[in-house]
C-alpha cells in the first residue's frame, strides 16, 4: 500500500455489559490518537468505520484486539489519500444495527450460512439462487451485484415487512443475502432462517471482502459501492468495471452523489454538477424553489438569477401549482 491514510471498517456482535462506560472509554483513546470515525457501541456489540494515518489505525486496531472478547475483530481496511471523517463519534445504541424488529435477533444464535467471495460468486450465477440486496435504495442505486432484486424500499428497517409481503416468491428457493461489510445480513439472514427460509446464505465480509478477494476480483459486482463517509464510493469491480448510476434529471451515466437543497428533503440523488447547477438541487419543483434552498443560498444568488434559472426550465417561484 502506498497511500498515507487507511480506513477501517469493521463490527463484532459480541456481548457488551455496560455500552455507556465502553463507549466513553472508547471515544476517549479514539481522541488521544487524533483517530476520526462513527462508532456504534450496544449490548450486542459494536460497529464502527474510522480513518486516521497508518500509524492511528494500527494503535486503533491493538486497542479494540486488547478488549475482552474483541481478541479477533476483523478489520477490513481501505488506503485513503485523507481522512474520511471530519470528526470522531462514539455512540451507544440500542441496536449496532436497526433493523428494529418486534423480538430482535441474535446472530451469535442464529444466522444465515457464511459464503465465501467465491461461493457467493457461484450463487450469483446459479440460476435457480435468488440474490438479494439487503442495503438501501440509494446504496443500490450506485452499484450492485449482477442480476440482484433491489426490494422496493427505502430503509434496510422495512425490509423484514417487504419479505413477509414476497414470501411466496422465496419461500423455496435459496437465498443469499449481501451487504457493505456483513452486519446487517448476519441479523437479516438469521431473521429469515427464524421465519422458516430453508436454505439462506450471507456474502462474509460484505461486498467490501468480495472486492479485494484474490480470486474474483470484484468480478460480477456492478457499478460502485456506497459507502458511509466522506468518500461516498468506492471501486469494487476490478475485472470489469462499468457505470450504472444514473443522473436524476437526464438519466446519463454517473456516479455523483448530491443531497437535495431543501434542508426539509435532503434526499438523495445522482447528478453532474451541470445538473445541480440547472435545476438549483432541487429533487422537484416545490423544492427548487424552497424559501430556504441551500444551493440558492450557496451561490448567493439574487431573487431574480433564482427566478431566471426557474423559468429556463419552465418552473417560477410564484408558481405554486406545480408540485
Ligand atoms: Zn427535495
Amino acid at each position: 500500500m502506498s497511500k498515507d491514510y487507511r480506513v477501517l471498517l469493521y463490527y463484532k456482535y459480541q456481548a457488551i455489559e455496560d455500552p455507556d462506560q465502553f463507549a466513553k472509554d472508547h471515544l476517549e483513546f479514539c481522541k488521544s490518537i487524533g483517530l476520526k470515525g462513527r462508532v456504534l457501541v450496544g449490548k450486542e456489540g459494536i460497529n464502527g468505520t474510522v480513518s486516521g494515518i497508518l500509524a492511528q489505525t494500527e494503535k486503533y486496531k491493538d486497542y479494540v484486539h486488547s478488549l475482552p472478547g474483541f481478541e479477533d475483530l476483523w478489520f477490513k481496511e481501505d488506503e485513503a489519500d485523507g481522512y474520511a471523517h471530519r470528526k470522531m463519534f462514539v455512540r451507544p445504541r440500542e441496536e449496532i444495527v436497526a433493523l428494529n424488529l418486534e423480538e430482535d435477533i441474535d446472530p451469535l444464535q442464529t444466522t444465515g450460512q457464511y459464503l465465501s467471495p467465491k461461493e457467493f460468486h457461484d450463487a450469483i450465477l446459479d440460476e435457480d439462487t435468488i440474490v438479494l440486496d439487503t442495503r438501501n435504495d440509494y446504496e443500490y442505486d450506485l452499484g450492485h451485484f449482477k442480476g440482484a432484486i433491489r426490494p422496493d424500499i427505502r430503509n434496510f428497517r422495512e425490509l423484514p415487512q417487504w419479505v413477509i409481503d414476497h414470501k411466496e416468491d422465496f419461500m423455496d428457493k435459496r437465498v443469499v443475502v449481501y451487504c457493505t461489510g456483513g452486519i446487517r445480513c448476519e441479523k437479516f439472514s438469521g431473521w429469515m432462517v427464524r421465519e422458516g427460509f430453508k436454505d439462506v446464505g450471507q456474502l462474509h465480509g460484505g461486498i467490501d471482502t468480495y472486492g479485494k478477494d484474490p480470486e474474483v476480483q470484484g468480478d460480477l459486482w456492478e457499478g460502485q459501492m456506497y459507502v458511509f463517509d466522506d468518500r461516498i464510493s468506492v471501486p469494487i469491480n476490478r475485472v470489469n468495471p462499468t457505470v450504472i448510476g444514473k443522473d436524476y434529471y437526464d438519466g446519463t451515466p454517473c456516479e455523483r452523489y448530491i443531497n437535495c437543497a431543501n434542508p426539509e428533503c435532503n434526499e438523495q440523488l445522482l447528478a453532474s454538477e451541470e445538473n445541480e447547477a440547472k435545476y438549483l438541487r432541487g429533487c422537484c419543483a416545490k423544492c427548487r424553489r424552497h424559501p430556504r434552498n441551500r444551493y440558492v443560498a450557496e451561490h448567493q444568488l439574487t431573487t431574480q438569477e433564482w427566478e431566471e434559472r426557474l423559468n429556463a426550465i419552465g418552473e417560477s417561484l410564484n408558481d405554486s401549482q406545480t408540485a
